[in-house]
């Protein structure tokens, strides 16, 4: 048993219950997700225009409020307010037929998804670690993945104040030893950068393009802040033969169109959550053993 276990405050002995209640909450931060996805690159945007404006010397008007809280969610077809009840995780999503109540324009199936993805992933943490430190930590990393790899397929962004923070989350985790030793972490952290930054910068002199952006480096370094360098190889292998394959299959459903852009945050999110559940196998075949 790991020493950071959290049974001694978990006022649940049973698993069964335990993964219940894990999964609901997951299901309900799922929801909060899809809040995050859809407001924070407008509140980036919105922040971003008000700096370029205060640059210009021109009178800043104050917007009406926006951000995580207010205003309270609502159809974006007839502004219809989206009461609690039609707020239960998937459960609504189901009951109103994918509809809105008022004007019965479609609901996308992506947040009923987005809340599955939030409880499903929390209970495979809870599953794969226990009751640990470790898994209340790795559904922080797990969420935070979600969030990003939406935001990025959506707007081909990977926000700075998700990446960072999630980048000295995983140093502090280490800290405590929950994944890796520190050292691991931090060399980690350090090569993540700098193997997508030469990689972008040689792509850059040798073809003139941008493969990808600064974002990118920043999620690789978060993820060998919480999963240690040696996760480092199988997050690039994974992510980059996924990439080649999602190309090869775009371009054959698309024609040969390379200018289509195709954000590469969600395929390094996917890797870094499977090499942080099924890495430990790959990590001993490549003779790099991780320790989490
Ligand atoms: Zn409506």
């Amino acid at each position: 048993m790991h020493p950071f276990t959290l049974s001694a405050i978990s006022p649940f002995n049973h698993l069964a219950i335990t993964l219940t209640l894990v999964i609901f909450i997951g299901l309900c931060i799922g929801s909060f997700l899809n809040v995050v996805i859809h407001r924070l690159p407008k509140m980036l945007e919105r922040d971003w225009r008000r700096q370029c404006a205060e640059l210009r010397g021109e009178s800043v008007q104050e917007d009406t409020p926006y951000n995580l809280v207010v205003p309270r969610s609502a159809c974006p077809n007839c502004g219809h307010r989206i009461t609690a009840l039609e707020n239960i995780p998937i459960i609504s999503w189901l009951f109103l037929r994918g509809r809105c109540r008022q004007c019965k324009t479609p609901i996308s199936i992506r947040y009923p998804f987005v809340e599955l993805m939030g409880g499903v992933l929390a209970g495979m943490a809870l599953w794969h670690f226990g009751v640990t430190w470790q898994a209340l930590a790795a559904c922080i990393l797990l969420w935070t993945l979600l969030a990003l790899a939406f935001i990025d397929f959506d707007t081909q962004l990977l926000p700075d104040n998700l990446t960072l923070p999630l980048l000295w989350l995983g140093l502090i985790a280490n800290l405590f030893g929950l994944f890796v030793p520190l050292a691991d972490a931090v060399i980690g952290a350090v090569a993540g950068y700098l193997v997508l930054w030469t990689v972008y910068w040689a792509f850059k002199l040798l073809c003139g393009k941008e493969g990808m952006g600064y974002g990118d480096f920043k999620l690789l370094a978060a993820l060998g802040a919480w999963l240690g360098w040696q996760a480092l190889l199988p997050i690039i292998l994974f992510s980059s033969l996924a990439g080649v394959l999602i190309g090869i299959m775009l371009a054959g459903i698309r024609g040969h169109d390379h200018n289509i852009p195709m954000a590469f945050g969600p395929l390094l999110a996917a890797a870094g959550a499977i090499t942080l559940f099924w890495g430990q196998p790959v990590l001993a075949w490549l003779h790099l053993p991780g320790a989490f």
